[in-house]
This record gives structure tokens, sequence and C-alpha cells, in this order.
């Protein structure tokens, strides 16, 4: 049989009426199928819906139908099949067994492929050409087979047996969608596969687990302990942090200063010691420091500093993080955005060179013409275009880049900044280095040394257009060798103390999970997030709450698997074993299953332990934060300590509310400050004193549905004034908006338009 013939036994599904053939393409997303449509159809596709999916239809010139149609990412999930949804009565061992079923997690977009399949003669897979994107293109073709058993079987299409096309582009431009549908290729099964077994891993560890955990510390229902196989290494990374800042103890030393006078103006001076570790050493120094100084040295050394690399995912939320402040998960969001639009490249990429096809100079050419970056114009002028390039270097996608010059002010917010600095830092990477000089003079004052240092940028180079980076001048006044200095006054000492390690940043905290191999460029700041919602970690940068440090604590000690990255890392690499085609789906989720065998008893074995660690942890987070009302009147407990604002639940009711430590019911004088909380949900400390109004502690409110909001206890903050005012807000358009969708009885004309009738009456 060769290729194009029918098999038999399957003509017959066929239409039997002449008619146009159709090609289905599917995306990801909703505006990638619109975006491929408008370029692929010159503008005249049609855009219609199907079960509340919009798909987009046009013929092309050979006169054949086609058609785009959006997923919403991933529309199935693995899940348990029915019999296994009750915690108390699921033996674990059965559910780390369980057969895993396929469930659509949209039902909509599942009945809409579907439709549109039973009229499609060929299909083309476009989601984003990365792992997920594989299997997510393999989710739904799965779907469309069975809904068109004339393009073929699952069987059929796993052999390879089926020519479905498969367009693979990294940006949502005109030139490289034509190129990409011109260049089709085929689905990659051991590619989909690969994010098939991670998806089943991740569902088994963390349904086990999470049920494992939230039954030995008796927390049901909504209360539950989520742990995760990614997850609970990652809050690892901050605990560990946190326990050294607990661990640190600070060490006092000295610094010494002087300040000499200068016909520019007197200038400050450091001792040549850096820190002085005893005191007496640094009073010693100071009295044998006299006037006048004389100039000793005077040193200058030019500093070169290179172009950076080109951005890929981690570099940019890293970027974006530490140059914006915009957090990695945002910053993931607006890229994306940016890339729908079709003004950047691909976001999700490991890849830190450029392809030689990128059309550089082009590129350039375009980006320069716009005001905000002619500050590279010049590169235009060099001969040879010449980029940086970083270590990783993959066929996949490109580093990000920008694929389309705008003018930022056209762009809002955040939006507009993060295009710019991908803008920035795509020029920055063909150009020249900083060039800075740096002087350093120093200064004999009686038996001391002093020295002054300063810095200047000699050619700002990259800097010129990837500002963020440019260092700023400090300069010092022009100094001689042998020149007399007299001292401004006497010299002083500081004293200070050793600092503990800073808390990880965000940005910081995504780098060191890509080191580890700790989930992926798609999924780590999503993991991050999560954190943050089930409330292990707080503010910003991250902060764990007593919970999250008591959930690492029992994990290290009675699960330590689940603590370190080595099992994930271990799992990565089976994953590109996948995608190379060396081991099954099949064997590597076994192998995992196993484990979690193992990993489950442990667990059994010491539940009680177990859960005396992570109830402690949880106890401590009732506390909020010392009362500010027992503050200002000087009341502390017996000890000296200040009285806490702490989580209270009624004997009576059960319900749950905020009081102070200093209350007792036999004392009419202790406090009774008391305030409300939400009953459902779950409520988190946020700060211990709110950054707005400073009065009382601010909390986070994670709702079972809907959106985590901040809570202060203060009524008459700012932060809850502005919050009622955006719910009023809300509530009125949406009362205006129901008031508009209102129809008129058919017969009678609303209000509304009798009274436009009226008023054109008037009017002639
Ligand atoms: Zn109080
Ligand atoms: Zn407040």
């Amino acid at each position: 049989m060769g290729i194009g013939d029918d098999p038999p036994g399957r003509v017959a599904e066929r239409p039997c009426y002449p008619r146009r053939p159709m090609r289905l393409i599917v995306t990801e997303k909703n505006n990638s199928a619109k975006k491929i449509a408008d370029i692929l159809g010159r503008g005249g596709a049609k855009a219609d819906k199907t079960f509340k999916v919009p798909f987009y239809t046009w013929t092309d010139e050979n006169g054949a139908e086609q058609m785009t149609i959006g997923l919403k990412g991933h529309v199935l999930g693995p899940a348990f099949p029915e019999g296994y949804s009750n915690w108390q009565k699921t033996d674990l061992h059965d559910l780390i067994d369980a057969e895993l079923i396929k469930e659509p997690t949209d039902k909509n977009v599942v009945k809409a492929i579907k439709k549109v399949a039973k009229e499609a003669d060929e299909l083309v897979i476009a989601t984003d050409f990365d792992r997920e994107g594989e299997l997510i293109g393999l989710e739904a073709l799965e779907e469309m087979l069975d809904a068109n058993p004339g393009l073929g079987t699952r069987e059929e299409a796993s052999q390879g047996a089926l020519r479905i096309k498969r367009a693979r582009y990294s940006a949502l431009t005109k030139e490289e969608i034509e190129r990409a549908f011109d260049q089709l290729d085929e689905l990659s099964y051991p590619l989909a596969n690969a994010g098939a077994a991670r998806q089943d891993i991740d569902l088994l560890w963390g349904a086990t687990l999470t049920r494992a955990v939230s039954l030995a510390t008796r927390r049901f229902g909504s209360n539950f302990l989520s742990v995760g196989r990614v997850q609970s290494p990652t809050l690892g990374l901050v605990v560990e942090r946190e326990l050294e800042r607990r661990a640190h103890v600070a060490k006092p030393f000295w610094e010494l200063f002087a300040k000499f006078q200068h016909p520019d103006g007197s200038f400050e001076a450091h001792h040549a010691t850096d820190k002085f570790w005893e005191k007496a050493e640094a009073d010693a120094a100071l009295a044998g420091t006299s006037s006048p100084g004389t100039v000793k040295s005077v040193t200058a050394r030019k500093n070169t500093r290179k172009p950076p690399t080109p951005l890929n995912t981690t570099a940019f939320t890293t970027d974006a993080s530490s140059r914006l402040g915009i957090t990695p998960a945002s910053a993931m969001r607006i890229a994306e955005d940016l890339y729908m639009d079709g003004f950047i490249s691909y976001p999700r990429t490991d890849n830190t060179v450029y392809p030689v096809s990128l059309p550089v100079r082009e590129l350039i050419a375009s980006l320069v013409r716009v005001n905000e970056f002619s500050a590279a114009a010049g590169l235009l002028e060099s001969g040879e275009l010449k980029p940086t390039r970083g270590k990783k270097e993959t066929t996949d996608h490109p580093p990000i880049y920008p694929t389309q010059a705008i003018h930022p002010g056209a762009l809002e917010g955040p939006k507009k900044r993060v295009y710019e600095l991908v803008v920035r830092r795509f020029l920055a990477t063909f150009s020249p280095p900083m060039i800075t000089e740096s002087t350093r003079a120093d200064i004999e004052a009686g038996s001391e040394t002093y020295f002054v240092r300063g810095s200047v940028v000699v050619d700002p180079g990259f800097a010129a257009i990837y500002t963020y980076a440019r260092s700023s001048d400090e300069e010092i006044p022009a100094l001689k060798e042998g020149q007399s200095l007299e001292l401004d006054g006497e010299p002083w000492l500081l004293d200070k103390e050793t600092q503990p390690p800073s808390r990880i940043s965000q940005g910081k905290l995504i780098e060191m999970m890509e080191e580890r191999g700790l989930g992926t460029k798609a999924t780590r700041a999503d993991i991050i997030q999560k954190l943050y919602d089930r409330g292990y970690v707080y503010s910003n940068p991250p902060i764990p709450s007593e919970t999250g440090v008591a959930m690492y604590d029992a994990f290290r000690k009675y699960v330590p698997r689940m603590a370190t990255a080595e099992m994930t890392a271990q799992l990565e690499a089976e994953m590109d074993r996948i995608a190379g085609g060396e081991m099954t789906k099949g064997q590597v989720v076994g192998d995992s299953r196993d484990l979690l065998h193992k990993t489950w008893t442990e667990i059994d074995g010491s539940r009680e332990d177990l859960a005396k660690v992570v109830w402690k942890g949880m106890d401590e987070d009732r506390i909020l934060g010392p009362c500010k009302v027992c503050e200002e009147a000087g009341r502390t407990k017996e000890d000296g300590s200040p009285n806490m604002l702490r989580i209270i639940r009624a004997k009576k009711s059960g319900k749950r509310f905020v009081g102070c430590s200093g209350w007792t019911a036999d004392d009419p004088e202790s406090c009774d400050q008391t305030f409300p909380l939400p009953q459902r949900g779950d409520v988190f400390r946020l700060e211990d004193r709110c950054s707005v109004c400073d009065q009382t502690p601010r909390l986070k409110v994670v709702p079972f549905r809907g959106r985590p909001w901040n809570l202060c206890l203060n009524d008459d903050c700012e932060s809850m004034q502005e919050m009622k005012r955006r719910r009023a807000e809300r509530e009125a358009a949406k009362a205006a908006k129901a008031a508009m969708e209102e129809k008129p009885p058919p017969d009678k004309p609303s209000t509304a338009t009798r009274k436009r009738k009226r008023a054109k009456t008037t009017v002639k």
C-alpha cells in the first residue's frame, strides 16, 4: 500500500459528496490560531465559534479549505480512575499502582476539536515547539483520531504510520510561520512521551505524598498539606538559607574613616585595614592618625566588562527580577503575551547562542530606527556583527530576541518595560565592552595609611543601550603623589557587625532550581507561586513560614528523599532518555512507582513523629506579630517579651479570630484587642506589621475558590479602603452590565430605547 492510498475498510466513512479537502491546524492557544490564520490566510480568514471555542477558516490559493483552532494548553490530563477519591479508605499502595486515565480538563475545547476534526482530511499540529507542546499536540491528536477514524487510528499514529504533520516555529512572525509551514515536520512521540511521563509521575507523587502527609497530620478537606516532587526540594532551598540565617552569630567589627581637606572639597578616606576585629587595634589606629597626611601613591587601572550573553528563560527571569523588580511568574506571563503579539520570540528556551539563520542585521536596523534604541545605531557601521555566546546551545528555539521593532510607547506598564529589556539586551549582545577606569590613592597620616577609590566610565560600550548595567561614576578629587593634605576634623570609628547571608530572591531561586535540575523552564515560576499559595513562604524575597520550615524539617528527618534535589535530577535525566528513545515511558514511570512504594512505607512508619514536627510549625504560624496597643501601653509578658496577636479558635462556636496574648479573663485591665477573620479558606501571615499602615499584622487569605487576597487587620488601613473601593466599582460595573443585557419584552421597548426615541423627536 503506497502513501496516500486509503487503508482498506475506511473508505466508506469518508463523506460521499464531492467537496474540497480541508486542512485542520491545531495550535496551543486561541491567540496563535488567530495569528497563524491572519498570516497564512493573508487577512482573509473568517472567524466562527463552536462550543464557545473560536476557529478561523479561509480558502488557500489552490482552492483548498484551511482551518485553525486553538487549544487552551493541556485540555486533557492524567487522573485517577473512579474509586480512589476517599482519602481515608484508599490504601496508598493501591493508589500508587492505579492505572491512570486521561480526563478532559476543558470539555468544550475537547468537544470543539472533535467536531471540527470530523471535517478534516489532513492535520497539522502547530502547538508550541517544546516537550510540553509536543504532548499537548499528541493529546489533541488522539481525541481527533477518535472522532474521525478516517484520519487513522491511535495505534497507527503511534507507530508513525500516519503522516500527521507538525509545524515547529519559534516566533509568530510572517517569515517564521511561512517557513515552518513550508518545512512541515512530523510529531515526535518520544518527545511527547517524555512530557507524559513527567505528568504521570508528578500526579502519582503529588497525590500519594499529599495524602500521606495530610493523613499523618490529620489535615483533611481544604486544609490538606500539599507536597510535590519538585515543590518540596524547592522549599528546601528557601528553608536551608533561613536556617543559616538563624544560625548566624553576629560578630562585631570596626571600620576607621578620616576626612581630608582638598581644594576641590573635603573627601572621606577609609583605613587600609578593611575591618578591625579587635576594638583595641581600631583604637590604636585611630590614635596613631595625625595631620597632615601625604599622598603616597596614585594608581589607575582600566577595567573591561564584557557585554551580556543572549537571553534564555532563566537569564530573562533573573534580569526582569533584578533590573525591573518584576517577579518571575509575572515576567513569564508578560513574555508570553509579547510572544503571542508577535513582538518577541518564544520565551521558554534554554539556548544562549543565536542561530546563524537569524537575520540580525535587518533586525538591528529596524530596532535602532526606534528613537529609544537609537543609542545602538553605531552597530550598523561596524563591518561584522559579532554577538556574545552563552554556555548552552540547543537547536529547538533561539534565545529570546525581539522579532519586531515597535515603539515602546505603544505598550503599557510592565509589558513596555519587559519589551524594552529584551530589545536592549539583544542590542547589547552585539555591542563592545564597557570600559571603566578606577583610581586608588593611598594617603599616609601619622603611622596609619588610608585609601580612597573612585571609578569613572570611560566608554559605556554595551551599557549605552543596556542602560541597567551602567555603573555610576564615583569621582575623587585630583591627587598627586607627595601632595600634603590636612585632616578635616577627627578620624572616626564605625561599629558594625557581620550580617547573615541574605535571603534568596525569586530570580535567584529560579537559577538555583535550574542548576539542580528542579522543574523545567516551563514550570519553575509556577512552583514558586505554589509555595506562596500554600503558605509555605510569604513576602518577597520569600521567607519560609514556620509550617514551611517544619515540613522541610520533617522530610529531612523521616523522608530525606523528598528534601533534596537528587531524585528529581535523576528523573530529568531519564526524561531526556525517553526523548532520545533510550527508555520507554512505561519503564520510567514503573521505576518511579517502586520508589514511591518505598517512600510511603517510610512515612507510614514514622507518621507520629512526622506529625509532631509539622504540628509544632503550624502552631507557631498562628502567631501573627506583636500587639501595637500593648506596645504603646508598655504592657509585656512576664519575661519582658512583647504580647503577640495570634489566631484563636473560639471553644464554643469553633469560629476563628485574632486576639492578643496579653488578655486574661479575670483581668479587666488586660488587652482586649480582637479582630475578625474570614471563616473560610486558609490564612497566612504576610507581614507582622502592615507596610502600608504600620498598625497591625497583615495576612494573606487563600479562599477555596478564586484568587488569594491580602487582609490588613486594621480596617482603616489605606490598603483595605482601596480594596473596598475597587470591590464597589466592580459590583457597580457588574450591575450596569446586567442591566444592559436585560432584554426588553418583545412588544414593549425598554425604558432606555423609549427615552432615546423621545430624545430624537425633541431634537427634530
Ligand atoms: Zn495587646
Ligand atoms: Zn495596614
